[in-house]
C-alpha cells in the first residue's frame, strides 16, 4: 500500500498527578498524545524527544508514538513550574 498520509487522527488523554500516597494533593498535569495517518492506521513517531516520564519537560514512549508532556493552567504562576524542576534535582 502507498499511502501519501494526508489525513490524520488524534487522540489526547489529558490526566492529574497526585503526591504519591495522597490522591488530593494535585501537583501537576499531562497530555498524552498520540496521531496517526486516518488512511493507512502507521502511527507517527515524535522526533528529537527524550524517552521516559517527566513532570517538567516533554518524553515520549519506548517508541516514540505517544508524546507525553506536562501541561498546567496558564493562570498557575511560573514558580508552580521551578518547584517541579527542583524536584527533579
Ligand atoms: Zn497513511
Amino acid at each position: 500500500m502507498n499511502c501519501s498520509h494526508v489525513n490524520f487522527e488524534s487522540y489526547v488523554s489529558v490526566g492529574r498527578i497526585h503526591e504519591e500516597g495522597k490522591p488530593e494533593v494535585i501537583t501537576g498535569y499531562t497530555a498524552d498524545i498520540v496521531i496517526r495517518c486516518a488512511d493507512c492506521k502507521i502511527p507517527f513517531e515524535f522526533v528529537g524527544v527524550p524517552g521516559g516520564y517527566s513532570p517538567t519537560q516533554p518524553m515520549v514512549n519506548f517508541d516514540a508514538t505517544e508524546l507525553r508532556a506536562p501541561i498546567k493552567p496558564s493562570s498557575d504562576p511560573v514558580e508552580h513550574v521551578k518547584v517541579l524542576l527542583n524536584r527533579e534535582k
